[in-house]
C-alpha cells in the first residue's frame, strides 16, 4: 500500500489522520499552519485532494469538506481524501480574502506552468539590445561606453548589449514573495500525492453555485503534448460533468494568463501538474447557504464514485438550480454601466436574457434617469449566473455576469506573447 505524506504527516491505512503541516515563521515567531486531514480508505487507489478557503471570506467549503470527511467509510473507500479545510488561515482569522501578511490573491500565485513566460535570468544577463546601423555602430559605441555603464559585444553574433549590473537585484521574478514559496512547497506535495484536486469557493451573494471549467493549454513546440492535453482535458470535463453543478467554461488563452488563472490552485493542478482539477463556486461568499452545502456533498461524492473510489453511480443535484445544462457557456462581465449610477435590476441569478433585454435601469441619486443610459439592455443571450453586490455601480462596472454561448477550444496552445 502507497505510503501517503503530506509533509511529516503519515497517513494511516483505514484511518483519518487529523494534523497541522507548518508552513511560515512569522517575524514575531508564531508558526503558520494549515490544517490537514488525510482519510485513508483500506483499498489502494487514486488520491483526491479538497481544499477551500483560499479566500478567507468563503467559508462553504469547510462545511462541505467537515461533512465530506465525517461521511466517508473508510471500509469501502478506494485510495485517500487528503482535505484542507483552509489554505488560508490568515485571512480567515481576520475575515478577509486575502492574508494579511502577503497582500496579494493567495489564488494567483501557484507555480507557473506557462512554458512561454519570461523566465528569471541567473546572475548579471539582463540585456537590451541596442539597435545601431552598421556605418554608426563604432561611433555609437564609443559615445554609449561614455555614458552607460558598460558595453559587452558577443563575439558570436556581435551584437552590442549593454550590461546591467543592477539588474539582478531588480527582478521581481527572483524574490517570490512569502506566500508563492509556500504554495511552491505545498506543490511539491501534491506532485507527489495529488490525482485530482477539487478547489471549493464562493462568489457573489446573489450567485448560483457553479463549477469553472478552464481550458487545457499544451506546448506546440513539444511532440503530442496536444493529444495528452486532449486526454486531460476530457478526463477533466467528465470529473466536473460528475461533480454535477451548473458548468462554467473559463475564458480564454490570453486572457487567462493575464489575469493569472493558470495560477490559481486548480488552474496551476490542470495546466502545470496536469492532473484533472477544478474549482467550484459555491454561490454566496461571508456565509454559507445549506442547500449549497448539501449540493456540493454531493457533487464530492459524485467525484468520488466517477473516480471508482467509492461504489455507487453518480447521484443528480435537486437542492439548488443547475442550468444550461448540455450547453457550452463561458462567463462575460455584461452588460456595464457607461456613467455612474443607482440601478434598479429587471431580472434575478438563474434567468436567461436575450439580446436587447433590460437588465437593470439606471438612476442618478435624485432618482432621475440617467441621461443615455437609463436602459441598459444585453447585447448578447446569456444566463444570469452571477450578479454584483449593491446598487451602486460606477462607469464600466459589470451589471452581472452572463454564461454565454462559448465556441472556443477547450484545448488550446500556450500563448506565446502573454505578458503578466
Ligand atoms: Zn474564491
Amino acid at each position: 500500500m502507497k505510503e501517503i505524506k503530506v509533509g511529516n504527516i503519515v497517513g494511516k491505512v483505514g484511518k483519518i489522520v487529523y494534523d497541522y503541516l507548518e508552513v511560515l515563521e512569522h517575524p514575531v515567531g508564531t508558526i503558520e499552519r494549515l490544517p490537514v486531514i488525510i482519510a485513508q480508505g483500506v483499498n489502494s487507489g487514486p488520491t483526491l485532494w479538497l481544499t477551500s478557503n483560499i479566500h478567507g471570506n468563503e467559508y462553504t467549503g469547510i462545511p462541505v469538506i467537515h461533512r465530506v470527511i465525517n461521511s466517508l467509510n473508510l471500509e469501502e473507500l478506494k485510495g485517500t481524501v487528503i482535505a484542507i479545510p483552509t489554505l488560508n488561515p490568515a485571512g480567515s482569522r481576520v475575515r478577509t480574502r486575502y492574508p494579511y501578511y502577503d497582500r496579494k490573491d493567495p489564488n494567483r500565485l501557484f507555480p507557473d506552468g506557462n512554458p512561454f513566460k519570461e523566465k528569471p535570468k541567473e546572475g548579471i544577463t539582463e540585456t537590451s539590445e541596442i539597435t545601431v546601423d552598421e556605418e554608426k555602430k563604432e561611433e555609437e559605441l564609443t559615445i554609449k561606453t561614455e555614458k552607460v555603464v558598460k558595453i559587452s559585444v558577443d563575439q558570436e553574433d556581435k551584437e552590442p548589449k549593454i550590461v546591467d549590473p543592477l539588474a539582478i537585484f531588480d527582478n521581481e521574478e527572483l524574490y517570490p514573495s512569502v506566500q508563492e514559496m509556500i504554495w511552491k512547497n505545498l506543490f511539491e506535495i501534491l506532485k507527489e500525492t495529488a490525482d485530482y484536486l477539487l478547489d471549493l469557493h464562493n462568489a457573489f451573494i446573489k450567485s448560483i453555485p457553479f463549477s469553472f471549467l478552464d481550458r487545457v493549454l499544451y506546448n506546440p513546440d513539444v511532440e503530442d503534448d496536444n493529444k495528452k492535453a486532449e486526454n486531460l482535458y476530457n478526463r477533466t470535463e467528465e470529473m466536473v460533468r460528475a461533480f454535477g453543478l451548473t458548468i462554467v467554461r473559463e475564458t480564454t488563452p490570453n486572457k487567462y494568463i493575464q489575469k493569472k488563472l493558470h495560477r490559481s490552485t486548480s488552474g496551476a493542478a490542470l495546466n502545470y501538474l496536469r492532473i484533472p482539477s477544478f474549482t467550484v463556486e459555491l454561490g454566496m461568499y461571508l456565509d454559507i447557504e445549506p442547500e449549497v452545502v448539501d449540493a456540493a456533498t454531493i457533487g464530492v461524492f459524485n467525484v468520488l464514485k466517477w473516480a471508482k473510489m467509492v461504489k455507487g453511480s453518480v447521484e443528480k443535484i435537486t437542492s439548488v438550480p443547475v442550468i444550461a445544462e448540455n450547453e457550452a457557456v463561458r462567463y462575460i462581465g455584461h452588460p456595464r454601466t457607461k456613467k455612474s449610477a443607482i440601478i434598479d435590476l429587471k431580472i434575478k441569478k438563474g434567468d436567461f436574457v436575450k439580446k436587447g433585454d433590460v437588465v437593470a435601469v439606471a438612476r442618478d441619486i435624485f432618482g432621475r434617469p440617467i441621461k443615455d443610459d437609463f436602459e441598459i439592455k444585453t447585447e448578447v443571450d446569456g444566463y444570469v449566473f452571477m450578479i454584483n453586490e449593491g446598487i451602486l455601480r460606477y462607469p464600466n462596472e459589470e451589471i452581472c455576469w452572463l454564461a454565454s454561448p462559448d465556441t472556443q477550444p477547450m484545448v488550446d496552445k500556450w500563448p506565446k506573447k502573454s505578458r503578466k
